[in-house]
C-alpha cells in the first residue's frame, strides 16, 4: 500500500502558540494553572499538558491555581470572572485569528448590520461570540436552520473560524437570493481551508483516507467529512492503536490528513504504524 501524506500536517500556528503559552505559564507560575475545558481539542496533547502542571476545570468549584489560561478559542466572561474572584492570573491563549473574527462580528453589529454566524452551536468560539453581541448575532449551523432566519433590513454574514467552507459558501449563497443589501466577511482560517482543500484534491487520488486528530476536534471531523461526501472508505483516529489492519486490505494508495490540533509525535507514530502493516 502507498501512502500520500498531506502538506499541511500537525499543529497550526494558533495551536501552538497556546500550547506554548500554557506550558510557559505552568513553568513559571510555581504552581498549577487552569484551563476550563480542553486548551485544544486533543485529549492526548491535554494529558502530556496535565503532567506538566496545567489542570482542566470543568465546573466553577474547580478552577484554581496561579494563573487561569484562556483557550485559542477563547472563554465565557463568567469563567474569566469567577477566576479573577479567585485571585487567578489571567492568560490569553486565544488565537489571534479567533480575536479578529468577533472583533470584525462587533464592528458588522456597530454598523447596523443583522449579524450571522455559520458554526457550531456550542463551540466555545460561538458561545462567546453570543455573549459578545447576545440578540445581535443568530448562530447557523445548516442551510436549513439558515432558511428559518427572519431577515429584515441589512445583512452581514461571517463565519466561525474552523467552519466548513462549502458549508459557508451555500448559506452565503444562499442569502444573497433573500436579502436587498449582504455584506460578507470570510473569517475561515486559512490554516483550515488549506486543509479542506488539500484533502478536496487528495481524495480523488486514493482509494481509503485517514484523518488524524481528536475526535471531539470540529476541523478534524471536517476533513472525514470530505472523504465520507466522496464515499471513500475514511478512517478517523486519535491514535495509532485505533487503527485495525482490515481497513486496508484491498488499498492500493491510502491519503494521510490531519487536523490542527494533532501533534506531530502522534502522526509520526501512525506513519510509523502504517509502515509495520506494509504501508511505503
Ligand atoms: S485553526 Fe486557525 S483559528 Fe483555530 S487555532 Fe489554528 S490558527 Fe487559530
Amino acid at each position: 500500500m502507498k501512502i500520500v501524506v498531506a502538506k499541511h500536517m500537525g499543529f497550526c500556528g494558533g495551536v501552538r502558540r497556546a500550547v506554548e503559552i500554557a506550558e510557559r505559564a505552568a513553568q513559571t507560575a510555581g504552581g498549577p494553572v487552569t484551563t476550563w475545558g480542553p486548551l485544544i481539542h486533543n485529549p492526548q496533547v491535554v494529558r502530556r499538558l496535565e503532567g506538566a502542571g496545567v489542570r482542566v476545570a470543568e465546573r466553577k468549584e474547580e478552577l484554581g491555581g496561579q494563573a487561569f489560561v484562556v483557550s485559542a478559542y477563547g472563554v465565557e466572561h463568567a469563567v474569566l470572572d469567577a477566576a479573577r474572584e479567585r485571585g487567578m492570573r489571567i492568560v490569553d491563549a486565544t488565537c489571534p485569528v479567533v480575536t479578529r473574527a468577533h472583533q470584525l462580528a462587533e464592528k458588522l453589529a456597530a454598523e447596523g448590520y443583522q449579524v450571522v454566524c455559520v458554526g457550531d452551536h456550542g463551540h466555545p468560539e460561538m458561545v462567546t461570540l453570543k455573549e459578545m453581541l447576545g440578540d445581535r448575532v443568530t448562530v447557523v449551523h445548516t442551510r436549513e436552520e439558515a432558511a428559518r432566519v427572519k431577515v429584515s433590513g441589512r445583512l452581514g454574514v461571517l463565519s466561525q473560524t474552523t467552519q466548513s467552507q462549502e458549508n459557508f459558501r451555500q448559506i452565503v449563497g444562499d442569502f444573497a437570493l433573500r436579502v436587498r443589501e449582504l455584506k460578507v466577511l470570510n473569517t475561515l482560517c486559512p490554516a483550515i481551508t488549506v486543509r479542506q482543500e488539500e484533502t478536496d484534491v487528495l481524495v480523488n487520488e486514493i482509494d481509503a483516507l485517514l484523518v488524524i486528530g481528536g475526535h471531539g476536534s470540529s476541523n478534524t471531523t471536517r476533513l472525514a467529512e470530505i472523504g465520507r461526501a466522496r464515499n471513500l472508505p475514511t478512517y478517523h483516529v486519535e491514535t495509532a492503536d485505533e487503527i485495525s489492519p482490515s481497513w486496508f486490505d484491498g488499498v492500493g494508495t491510502l491519503g494521510v490528513v490531519s487536523g490542527a490540533s494533532t501533534p506531530e509525535w502522534i502522526i509520526t507514530e501512525i506513519l510509523h504504524r502504517l509502515q509495520e502493516l506494509g504501508a511505503s
